[in-house]
């Protein structure tokens, strides 16, 4: 479908994304007066069908960010759940799809109005990274830190907070980096500018806890139970030094978006030997299978879309 042709749910309405308009004054356009989600789909060709991963607790984790943020919301989570399904179907995607769901400040307000609130729904086609991964990227840690509760909370997913990613990642891509590890004011390490993180230290998983300056990852409790009850490996929920990173046997990072993305190299350190490791490849695969609900695990965590 290309995009002229593909429609999104706005307050109640399918419109094409070309002809869905914001007022350019709300606080939405003006301040990133918005939270959000990015929720995956995977196709699955067998079944002829549709998953959306995890949707329940995308919308749980949505109705989070609102109460943090102090907005209004004129939705349930079952009504937005159907309008999800709904925009999918109206699009007739038969393919791997990322959504992106926001509820925004609209009107004529400043940046702490609590209403009108908008909403839109957004479907798009997205392909899934194909088992084995093979590929992966460079990282750096930033000179920016994470921002912290005590400021802008990472656990209230607000479109404004993605000024602090902005500014790491356009700071490691102009240094020849492909994604910027952020640490957070205690000096650990906290995650990446829209994944957290994970590495490998003789066999153990470790990964920040979210009291870290972390968005609370749907992604990274979807691994974590993994590992616990499919892979049983040993997992630390710890805080992370900077020196770990360069001496780890594996590191990648994790997200909706970003699914399992291994780090070969930080700060020009070699992360193990360079190339994908298989603890990394394993949970990749892993994911991928609980996504299209192949292994008998997550009690709610696929959603289809048709029949
Ligand atoms: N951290 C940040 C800052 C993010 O933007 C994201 C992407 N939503 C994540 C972590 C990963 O979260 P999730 O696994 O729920 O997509």
């Amino acid at each position: 479908m290309d995009s002229d042709n593909r429609k999104i749910w706005l307050n109640g309405q399918f419109v094409l994304v070309k002809d869905a308009k914001i007022n350019v004054l709300a606080p939405t356009s003006q301040f990133g007066a918005n939270v959000f989600e990015g929720i995956r789909g995977y196709w699955d060709e067998e079944q002829g069908q549709l998953y959306l991963f995890r949707l329940k607790d995308h919308y749980k984790r949505l109705f989070q960010s609102i109460k943090l943020f102090r907005m209004g919301m004129p939705y349930t989570a079952e009504e937005c759940e159907e309008y999800c399904k709904e925009i999918i179907r109206v699009n007739k995607y038969r393919e791997d799809i990322a959504v992106r769901q926001t509820v925004f400040v609209e009107g004529f307000g400043s940046w702490y109005s609590k209403e009108p609130v908008g909403m839109f729904i957004a479907p798009i086609a997205k392909k899934r990274k194909e088992v084995p991964l093979t590929r992966g990227v460079r990282g750096c840690v930033s000179s920016w830190e994470r921002i912290s509760d005590s400021s802008m909370s990472p656990k209230a997913k607000v479109g404004a907070n993605y000024i602090n990613s902005r500014m790491a990642q356009l700071e490691a891509l102009d240094g020849g980096y492909d994604s910027a590890i952020f640490m957070n004011r205690q000096g650990k390490i906290a995650e990446g500018p829209g994944s957290c993180i994970f590495i490998v230290r003789d066999g153990v998983l470790v990964t920040p806890p979210i009291t870290a300056s972390i968005l609370e990852s749907i992604t990274r409790d979807t691994i974590l139970t993994l590992v616990k009850e499919v892979l049983h490996l040993p997992i630390e929920i710890r805080d992370i030094d900077r020196t770990e990173l360069y001496i780890c046997d594996e590191a990648f990072l994790c997200g909706s978006a970003a699914e399992v993305t291994p780090i070969l190299v930080i700060d020009a350190y070699l992360v193990g030997d360079g190339t994908v490791g298989g603890i990394t490849r394993k949970i990749h695969q892993t994911y991928l299978d609980a996504a299209l609900g192949r292994i008998g695990i997550g009690d709610g965590w696929l959603t289809p879309v048709y029949g």
